[in-house]
């Protein structure tokens, strides 16, 4: 039994699959997704290789939609492995990646900067456990100032809001934003990862609800007359969602 590896995209879903050479009862390729998101393509000896490449591009949408499903589950968490936050990793920043840099400096109190296309930490005791809590209080201060400004711009059109509505950021696992009965917003910390659209669209989806407390058919068309392809957003989350919130 042999196997290799190999990988096509599917509008811009990446789909990884594994030949794996074997015995097969029906003499077929047979296609199994593991939970992690691989694909397992079974060949029988005599079938060749090309044979199942063709079979995988013919099945990518399919493929591609349970790639989907896997990443919404929060069990998808295990699909990524959890980030050790040592000199290289790649960390996520508005929706683009970025190496973090663990930089030992004498003199620089714990200090994390971006420049050059690097996250650059700068610590006379670089310590992996407290290189997250500088990076995310970085997150929080970035965060905070863009959330601030698209409350600004979105607010202008929308007549129910008169006064500058107040926000918290939090580190959760279960929700990207919300609205409380008393117009209190909250976001979550961890989108500070996605893409600026993204997250305008939560910030739109918040100060809607300030005039709508509900997901009412009203609701959708405060969000949709303000952002008509609000839909791809959600979408956003559904599929990177587990990624976004990896810690
Ligand atoms: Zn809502």
């Amino acid at each position: 039994m042999s196997s290799s590896e190999f990988q096509i995209s599917h509008e811009g879903v990446l789909i990884r699959y594994r030949l794996t050479v074997g015995r097969s009862a029906r003499g077929v390729v047979s296609l199994k997704i593991r939970p992690d998101g691989l694909v397992l393509a079974s060949v029988p000896p005599r079938v060749h290789a090309s044979a199942v490449h063709r079979l995988v591009r013919e099945k990518a949408g399919w493929i591609a939609g349970h790639l989907g499903k896997l990443a919404e589950r929060p069990a998808a968490g295990a699909v990524h492995p959890a980030l050790r936050y040592e000199d290289g990793e790649q960390h996520l920043f508005l929706g683009q990646t970025y190496p973090l840099r663990v930089l030992p400096h004498d003199k620089v109190r714990d200090k994390l900067q971006m420049a050059d296309g690097e996250l650059r930490f700068f610590s006379s005791q670089p310590d992996a456990a407290k290189t997250p809590q500088v990076l995310y209080r970085w997150y929080a201060r970035e965060l905070e100032a863009l959330i601030t400004r698209e409350i600004e711009a979105l607010a202008a059109g929308m007549p129910w809001v008169t006064e500058m509505p107040t926000f918290r950021l939090k580190l959760v696992r279960s929700r990207w934003g919300s609205c409380s009965g008393r117009g209190n917003l909250n976001f979550n910390l961890h989108l500070a990862k996605a893409s600026p659209e993204a997250i305008r669209y939560v910030v739109l989806h918040e100060l809607c609800h300030l005039a709508e407390m509900n997901h009412s058919e009203r609701f959708w068309r405060l969000v949709e007359e303000r952002m008509p392809d609000w839909k791809r957003h959600r979408a956003y989350f559904k599929a990177h969602g587990a990624l976004l919130m990896q810690a």
